[in-house]
């Protein structure tokens, strides 16, 4: 998962210029430790850019050179394949995640927290029951479960369809009476990043709506052409939701609205989705650590997400960046130069579910939310990368531009000062953490978008490359700055910072704002 609102973005300068902790190794204390720290004094800062410039000489051959990356990324989609939190695949991930940290050489742990449930798509089932002419020969409608659906009652739900149009109040409450019905709702074609952005905000207000009037079953129209069909979810918190949906296949959806449109009132069909559910049960992240030389205490995290969907095999979302995340520890280890603070490379969870990994280790490491300096998160494939977002804030960006100086010419420095809900950065935002979301540019990202092409060939092998040299280089530099790259807001200013990049309305629209504003979610008043 990953939605920007581009309407939102708002280009800033482009300047030129733990609880778990007990359970890692001790600081080195060693005289190559010592020996760094004298080297470092000052890196990456004004005073001398120069050593950012050494360690990105470093990097760039380690990563751009001969690496184990491609091969862990195709183990993880061809052989591991999609994996779902709560399934057996996704312990199978997370033990790929810990064997490729040991494998670069860096310490690894992983950390557990509860998913609410478990789900996993039974037989769905569509078909047309009325009128005859429509339902032979070709009854069958290609449908795909919403993710988190409760199940049908066992041999389905046979009911009439009501066309609602978008869904909006107005069209809802012209439609007339929705109890008993499944609803039909209309959805534009995704092609942008703010098209995929609708497709998560607009639903829960249908949503209620349809529950309110008593409706059985709402069917969404695919918002992809050709058939595709896609993992789609409307619950954000991992809890099961409210009435059974389903994604029905862009062209025939539409043929279904036009036989509805032809006959009012007497059109019906089956929709069996024989879920299966069950949970809660506990889920774990892992995070791979490299120990800071002078401030151990302090963390900077780069992550990505390690769950996916499974139509496809989660190549563009995420495990692309799950295996930059691995290589930038690999290469960051191979350059023997350690950073001032420590850097944990972190692989979240439950992430498609509503950040539910992510939103579970800052609740975990409250107590050190002030010594995580930053988090940097990849979580939009393997387009180029063009910049960061900076999560509502301008504070950040010279620091980040003087540790990226060596990659000046490499066209990355686009960054915006927009916020957004949507990947394992939202959490660490609430609390006044410093976060940059790597802005890619879209490529292949939403075309494949949680659908069955998601695949090991989609991935662009050579931006993935270069993007891992950006990220690594980032969380590097961040670590090893003399000065934090931005200090932790408090709640008044992380307050302000939602109202003034309109973040507060669409957390209003998902159900987030009420547990901001009542102190559940986010730094305390
Ligand atoms: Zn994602």
């Amino acid at each position: 998962m990953l939605f920007r609102s581009v309407t939102l973005l708002l280009a800033v300068c482009c300047s030129d210029a733990r609880s778990a902790s007990a359970q890692l190794a001790p600081p080195q204390t060693d005289a190559l430790s010592r020996l760094q720290a004298a080297q470092n004094s000052a890196a990456c800062s004004p005073a001398e850019a120069s050593s950012c410039a050494q360690i990105a000489a470093k990097l760039m051959p380690v990563i751009l050179g001969d690496s184990p990356m491609v091969e862990n990324l195709r183990r993880l989609t061809d052989e591991v394949g999609g994996r779902v939190t709560g399934t057996p695949r996704m312990a199978e991930a997370v033990a790929w995640g810990v064997a490729g940290f040991r494998a670069a050489g860096v310490n690894v742990i992983t950390e557990k927290y509860t998913l609410p449930a478990t789900w996993a798509e039974g037989a769905t089932r569509l078909t047309i029951s009325a009128p005859a002419s429509a339902a032979s020969p070709n009854a069958a409608l290609r449908a795909v479960s919403e993710a988190w659906a409760p199940a049908t009652p066992r041999d389905g739900i046979e009911a009439s369809v009501v066309d609602v149009a978008d869904g909006s109040e107005a069209e809802m409450s012209r439609a007339g009476s929705m109890k008993g019905a499944i609803l039909l709702v209309h959805t534009d074609i995704g092609s942008s990043w703010t098209d995929l952005f609708r497709e998560y905000l607009l639903p829960p207000a249908i949503i209620a709506r349809a529950v309110k009037a008593g409706a059985a079953a709402i069917l969404w129209t695919g918002a992809r052409e050709r058939l595709l069909l896609y993992r789609h979810t409307n619950s954000l918190d991992g809890e099961i939701d409210k009435i059974p949906q389903a994604v029905v296949a862009r062209e025939d959806a539409l043929r279904l609205a036009r036989l509805v449109a032809a006959s009012p009132g007497k059109v019906r069909v089956r929709l069996s989705l024989p879920n299966e559910i069950g949970g809660p049960v506990q889920q774990e992240n892992v995070v791979g650590e490299i120990r800071g030389y002078e401030r151990p205490d302090e963390a900077v995290i780069l992550a990505a997400h390690l769950d996916s969907w499974e139509l496809g095999t989660g190549a563009l979302d995420d495990g692309c960046n799950a295996a930059l995340v691995i290589e930038a520890a690999r290469a960051i280890k191979a350059t023997g130069v350690l950073p001032r603070r420590t850097i944990r490379f972190v692989l979240f969870t439950g992430e498609e579910q509503g950040t539910i990994g992510s939103h579970a280790y800052v609740k975990a490491h409250s107590g050190e939310l002030d010594k995580i300096r930053a988090v940097i998160v990849f979580d939009s494939g393997s387009g180029r990368v063009s910049g960061y977002s900076l999560g509502g804030r301008t504070d950040t960006e010279a620091s980040l531009r003087q540790i990226l100086k060596p990659l000046d010419s490499w066209g990355a420095a686009n960054d915006t000062a927009d916020a957004s809900f949507g990947d394992d950065s939202f959490d660490f935002l609430l609390e006044g953490v410093p976060t940059f979301v790597a802005n890619q540019e879209i490529a292949n990202y939403l075309v494949n978008y949680h659908a069955a092409s998601d695949t090991f060939d989609k991935v662009d092998q050579r931006e993935l490359k270069m993007n891992t040299v950006i990220a690594a280089l980032t969380v590097w530099g961040i670590a090893d700055r003399a000065e934090p790259v931005g200090k932790r807001l408090t709640h008044p200013e992380v307050d302000a910072l939602l109202k003034r990049t309109g973040l507060d309305r669409q957390m209003q629209l998902l159900g987030y704002w009420e547990q901001w504003q009542a102190g559940d979610r986010g730094r305390q008043p």
